[in-house]
């Protein structure tokens, strides 16, 4: 039985100030009952160290949004999966779609930070999806293929046993576009096929969540599907009420 996982991805929001009361916020709603879900946080970096001690016995899991492939050296500004490590981060968001196309991320860097994050015991959240246009040119599960495929190649079909899929189509993230419980599942159910061609083992252990426009109206219906174990949120993590009510979605 996979248990299901709600993570909050607040991007380059906040301050001090307003990280400091969502966190308050979060951990005074949290109700153990939520043993259903992983309920996990991806504050921004400078935060991590303030959430770290917030976060501290209350249940709610640390994660981060960002790390460098390579474990030191001169890369100003880069953060390594060590020094993560060492703010009790237990999960790390790689390959979000922001990130590919932004900054030019490619598989084969996401493939590396994937490695990164499992070397130092963490758990790397994949994130893969397709944009509109390829959906529209009919190229959707040929492109979530190949970026699932990079990782599977390079790292194994065991290595994603401990790991978190997160399939987020790039049309549905951040515009309120939600895909259809439909959509999703038919992408998620194409997912967990591709890793049983390798391992049936696996595929029914790895979690896979939903990401993009989900919020407190569509989240029930979202985490109801059968290959849908829970999902990465953006802007509606950033509000405790509707984050929770989420969590508390998970079937
Ligand atoms: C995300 O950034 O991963 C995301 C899913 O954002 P939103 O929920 O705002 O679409």
């Amino acid at each position: 039985m996979r248990r299901s996982l709600v993570a909050g991805n607040w991007k380059m929001n906040g301050s001090r100030e307003t990280i400091t009361e969502l966190l308050k916020a979060l951990v005074q709603r949290f109700d153990e009952r939520l043993e259903e879900a992983e309920v996990v946080v991806c504050p921004p970096t400078p935060y991590l160290q303030l959430s770290q001690q917030m976060l501290r016995g209350t249940g709610i899991i640390l994660g981060a949004q960002n790390v460098h492939n390579q474990p030191s050296g001169a890369f100003t500004g880069e953060v390594a999966a060590s020094m993560l490590a060492e703010f009790s981060v237990c999960y790390v968001l790689v390959g979000h779609s922001e990130r590919r196309q932004l900054l030019g991320e490619t598989d084969s860097l996401v493939v590396e930070k994937f490695a990164a994050v499992q070397a130092h015991s963490m758990t790397p959240i994949l994130c893969i999806g397709e944009t509109l246009e390829q959906r529209e040119s009919g190229l959707a599960n040929e492109v979530v293929a190949a970026q699932l495929n990079a990782v599977l190649e390079s790292c194994g079909v065991d290595a994603m046993s401990k790991s978190v899929i997160a399939y987020e189509p790039v049309w549905a993230i951040g515009t309120g576009q939600t895909a259809t419980s439909e959509q999703a599942q038919e992408m998620h159910r194409f997912i967990r096929g591709l890793m049983a061609r390798r391992s049936s083992k696996v595929a029914g252990q790895v979690r896979i969540v939903y990401g993009g426009s989900v919020n407190a109206a569509n989240a029930r219906e979202l985490f109801a599907q059968s290959d849908i174990d829970g999902g990465l949120v953006g802007g509606a993590s950033l509000k405790a009420d509707e984050f929770i009510t989420i969590c508390k979605s998970v079937s």
